[in-house]
């Protein structure tokens, strides 16, 4: 038996984007991750983002770097997917990935957004890989992807969708992050609400997706306060809400090698 050798987490990020901080307020990112122990990942939406937060991983045990191309992104890097090969089998997770119809409203560019996620969920797929996945107005297309590449491991970023897909989703067994929408939307409650307690995981989008909600960045000790909200949601108490949200995370990062790396954040364990 492995004894913790360091405290395991009591929060989890489960899709952030601590590259996009300015480099300057790194050292306070850090300081509340190690403060507050919240397991972190970190979802890069371009191949440069991924060098960056490979970087940024170094200075945290608490962050896991994932590799993904953001659907507002995919038009520069369609014709390009081929220099990712490595990257790609590196990369213990994909995301952020996904498709956007809503806040991109020219639908010329959808095309090269669907290349690129069925790129990365073929990948997923062939090294059965968890993937982190926006959504936004495309809910249908992304869950009916998902069902052709037979996508075992999901975390479904910010759903905000019809309830329809949202239903077939949750059936598929996969994981759903709140963030700081839950603060000021009953319709973010009600859908998080919907969510089987032993799916849900809790996020901060930063800094960017506070910034959008709220008008300005937030740091990572928006957690608790998500999490707290969360546990209202479902009538729970914090601490126990906490404690199912890391063990919601544990169940889909253990037994992956790849995800050791966060497994060991959210256990304490370290591998001898
Ligand atoms: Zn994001």
């Amino acid at each position: 038996m492995d004894e913790p050798s360091v405290p395991p987490a009591v929060y989890v990020d489960a899709h952030a984007h601590l590259d996009e901080y300015p480099d300057t307020w790194l050292g306070v990112v850090f300081d509340q991750l190690d403060e507050l122990r919240i397991a972190t990942i970190s979802t890069a939406m371009a191949p440069q983002a991924y060098e960056h937060t490979l970087k940024i991983q170094e200075r945290s045990r608490w962050v896991l770097a994932t590799l993904g191309i953001h659907p507002w992104n995919a038009p520069y890097f369609v014709t390009q997917l081929d220099d990712l090969e490595s990257d790609l089998e590196g990369s213990p997770m994909f995301g952020e990935i996904g498709l956007d119809f809503r806040n991109v409203r020219d639908a010329s560019l959808y095309d090269s957004q669907l290349r690129v996620l069925e790129f990365f969920l073929s990948a997923a797929k062939e090294q059965d890989k968890v993937v982190n996945l926006h959504t936004s107005g495309a809910e249908a297309e992304v869950l009916e992807l998902l069902e052709r590449y037979a996508i075992r491991r999901a975390i479904i970023h910010w759903y905000s969708g019809p309830p329809e897909p949202l239903k077939r989703l949750v059936a598929r067994g996969y994981h759903f992050t709140f963030g700081c929408e839950l603060l000021s939307s009953g319709f973010i409650q009600s859908i998080a609400g919907e969510v089987p307690v032993a799916q849900l995981l809790t996020e901060t989008d930063n800094p960017g997706g506070p910034q959008w909600v709220f008008g300005e960045p937030a740091m990572p000790d928006l957690v608790p306060t998500v999490l707290q909200a969360l546990a209202v949601t479902h009538g729970m108490d914090e601490a126990d809400m906490a404690e199912c949200v890391r063990r919601n995370l544990l169940d889909l990062t253990r037994g992956d090698a790849r995800l050791d790396r966060l497994t060991q954040a959210l256990t304490g364990e370290r591998r001898t």
